[in-house]
């Protein structure tokens, strides 16, 4: 797809592109759009396109809500699953203030700012997320699974198959590469995974995929969820992300001669991965319905600690080509697909920055299955745990500076303001649960 401002004005005339649509994000992550026609596009690239940003979650400030957004022109791609006489393109907008200063409460700006602190470090942060997610046969609470398959299963009669394949390339034709996709463990559970890229543009991919997950399921009249725990006693869904540091064209966290082909670099980001990890949970996970995954025996972290294999680690070095440089990674086990990808890497790159800046030592590593130790044993070896509740997860996020740094006194403050009244909704409630187990004794 063409990159420049000019490019695109060429290509939408002659390939009979009739709306674009503007994208971005709000604190939480979900997608907000406007659409303009092809003929207001000139227009939008030099001045802008104002609006009303009182009514979106996070935007809200006190003195004024007019804002501006600019659409970049490297984030242009055609719609695949729009009409194709008259397409649809669409451009993710930097969101910038009346003043020209760019919002503070634009998830891409977050991003973009620690980014620069890493780049003024002489890092570029690399990030691969794995999307896990269901399909169900609509989003009505008695959840019916289209199929009752198991981790990398080929079923016959799959549908899924069919589904993930035409997300695939949907993606693919968006310019979004796509390395791998495959069943998950739970029944109806999906994977995609993408191959890495830049942070900035990988959140967009995030933001794009699960857009393109969702409408894919709905044109074959199904309904996809990013809800990261669906099923009790099923695996939950996680957005386990892979991540590198580039220094000099040279991938930072490698070095030939250690014991794990882990440069000090990588050590002290992993520790300060670990070190912050309470921290920024509420971050990575973010509902309710997040802290009902991170419990142990389904594949997803609980104690924070980091191993060469062991899947009950928090942070996991994959080993699939020892000693190669390029593919020498770590892997951040907690976030789940339902996060804001901007906010997740934001925070995920600052706890790491902070290993690196201030130079935190590497515990060893726990290759034993956490999962099964007693928790005096964890006790011993210093094993903390995850926040077990989005109240925990709040009540520890509102007193870290670490995460007041990189999101910056805006989206801190609503963030945890929003997830304040969340927890206040969800607390109030009388569940299922709790008619089934009182009820019938007291
Ligand atoms: N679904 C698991 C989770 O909740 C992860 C399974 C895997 O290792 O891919 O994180
Ligand atoms: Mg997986
Ligand atoms: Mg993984």
């Amino acid at each position: 797809f063409p990159k420049t401002k000019e490019e695109i004005l060429k290509y939408v005339k002659e390939n009979n592109v009739y709306f674009i649509e503007i994208w971005f994000a709000d604190i939480l992550g979900y997608l907000k759009s406007f659409t303009i026609t092809a003929h207001e596009l000139e227009k939008a690239f030099e001045e802008g396109l104002g609006f009303d940003g009182s009514s979106v979650r996070g935007f809200t400030r006190i003195e004024e809500s007019d804002m501006i957004a600019f659409p970049e022109p490297e984030t242009f791609t055609i719609l695949p699953w729009r009409p194709q006489d008259k397409k649809v393109a669409r451009m993710f907008a930097t969101i910038v203030e009346p003043s020209g200063k760019p919002f503070e409460g634009d998830p891409r700006n977050v991003l973009r700012r620690v980014l620069s602190r890493a780049k003024e470090m002489g890092f570029t942060y690399y990030v691969g997320p794995e999307l896990e997610y269901f399909y169900f046969k609509s989003p009505s609470p008695n959840l019916e699974v289209l199929d009752w398959g198991g981790y990398f299963d080929l079923i016959p009669r799959d549908e899924a198959i069919d589904l993930r394949h035409q997300t695939v390339s949907m993606l693919e034709e968006m310019g979004i590469e796509v390395e791998f996709t495959h069943h998950e463990v739970a029944p109806s559970q999906h994977e995609i995974d993408f191959r890495y890229a830049e942070a900035l543009t990988m959140a967009d991919t995030v933001m794009t995929a699960r857009l393109a997950i969702k409408e894919v399921a709905y044109l074959n009249g199904v309904y996809a969820t990013f809800m990261p725990k669906p099923l009790f006693g099923q695996n939950g869904s996680g957005m386990h992300v892979h991540m590198s540091l580039f220094k000099d064209g040279k991938n930072a966290f490698f070095d030939p001669h250690d014991k794990y082909h882990l440069s000090d670099t990588a050590k002290h980001f992993i520790a300060g991965l670990l070190k912050h990890a309470k921290e920024i949970t509420l971050i990575t996970n973010q509902w309710v319905n997040s802290y009902k995954r991170l419990v142990p025996g389904y594949e997803a972290p609980v104690y924070i600690s980091w191993a060469m294999r062991n899947r009950s680690d928090l942070i996991r070095v994959p080993m699939y080509k020892p000693g190669k440089e390029e593919a020498t990674r770590i892997e951040y086990r907690a976030p789940d697909p339902a996060c804001n990808p901007y906010l997740a890497f934001a925070v995920m790159l600052a706890a790491g920055l902070e290993g690196i800046e201030k130079k935190y030592p590497l515990p060893e590593p726990v290759e034993e299955n956490v999962y099964h130790m007693t928790e005096e044993e964890r006790k011993k070896k210093g094993i903390e745990s995850l926040p077990g509740s989005l109240i925990e997860a709040i009540e520890i996020t509102e007193k870290s500076e670490v995460v007041k740094k990189a999101l910056g006194e805006h989206v801190f403050t609503n963030f945890i303001e929003n997830k304040k009244i969340e927890w206040d909704n969800y607390r109030r409630q009388v569940t299922t649960y709790e008619l089934e187990t009182y009820l019938p004794v007291l």
